[in-house]
């Protein structure tokens, strides 16, 4: 079956073609040109906005703005993203990272979307025609949605604040057995005053772990103060069961490598 590919100048005109049934949006098309090869025929048309705006990284302030079609290998050697770069390089081999977007991790189905783990924990802000709404709302809706997603805009993390892991079994490149990301503002004793905890392969997309970030509140990281988050991590979870690990060890492993982030 063929595969049609149109490209438009702006997200505007763009969304217009999206609205027609069988029609993608095109980011780095890891995902979706694969879906395709390998038979997916609910993929007919492809299209793809040349706006140079898209393939834009803009850090001032404090603040990041990733437009959507910035990829993981821009991101891993910005100089002024290095607490983000673990992330960005958790995504694939070279040659995926060189293709994979921004915009198409966020809808990249578990195990995949090791990056969009990263830009819940930040609280991003995802950014359509129609506005920006927080990630967590986009993430929920994400199977309705029509919209191409231009950007993702968060406040920098200081690399001190910021923590990412993502397990695999097979080194360096294997898919997520789990990915853990977590923002952490401590006071000056060092106790924790706010959490922000994000997983990966715990549902179908990626999650916050509100239990666990609420029973760090006030806690120093020590392996006794953080007991009860590590025993609340697993509040809420359904993990995904594929042939890297069941729902089962996953939801076992999961307290150990939460355990193992905050106290590194
Ligand atoms: C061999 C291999 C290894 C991989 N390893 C990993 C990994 O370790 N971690 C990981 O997270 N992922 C991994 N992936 C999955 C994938 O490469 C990444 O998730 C990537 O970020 C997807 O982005 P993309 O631009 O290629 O998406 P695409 O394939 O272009 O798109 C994926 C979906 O998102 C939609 N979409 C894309 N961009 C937008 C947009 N701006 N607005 C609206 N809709 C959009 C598309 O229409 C499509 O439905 C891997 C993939 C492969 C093939």
């Amino acid at each position: 079956m063929s595969l049609a590919l149109q490209t438009f100048p702006t997200v505007k005109d763009a969304n217009t073609a999206l609205q027609a049934s069988g029609t993608r949006y095109l980011g780095g098309g890891t995902l979706v040109v694969r879906a395709a090869n390998e038979g997916d025929v609910s993929v007919s048309d492809l299209v793809r906005v040349a706006d140079p705006d898209l393939a834009r990284i803009a850090v001032s302030g404090g603040k990041v703005k990733l437009g959507a079609s910035v990829t993981m290998a821009a991101i891993a050697r910005h100089p002024e993203l290095a607490a983000l770069a673990p992330a960005a390089r958790a995504v694939g081999g070279p040659a995926i990272r060189n293709m994979a977007t921004v915009g198409g991790n966020l809808f990249a189905p578990a195990p995949y979307g090791d990056f969009a783990v990263a830009l819940l924990a930040l609280d991003a802000a995802v950014v359509t025609a129609d506005g920006e709404m927080p990630i967590e709302t986009f993430l929920a809706g994400r199977d309705r949605s029509r919209a191409i997603v231009a950007a993702v805009e968060f406040s920098l993390p200081r690399a001190e604040s910021f923590r990412f892991l993502k397990v695999s079994r097979v080194k360096p490149k294997g898919i997520s057995v789990l990915s853990i990301a977590a923002l952490l503002q401590r006071s000056a004793d060092g106790t924790v005053a706010s959490a922000s905890i994000a997983l990966g392969c715990m549902a179908d997309r990626p999650m916050r772990a509100k239990a666990a970030e609420n029973a760090l509140l006030g806690c120093k990281l020590t392996p006794e103060e953080i007991a009860p988050a590590l025993a609340a991590a697993g509040e809420g979870i359904t993990p995904i069961t594929d042939p890297i690990a069941s729902a089962w060890y996953r939801a076992e492993v999961l307290p150990v490598h939460l355990g193992r982030l905050l106290l590194s």
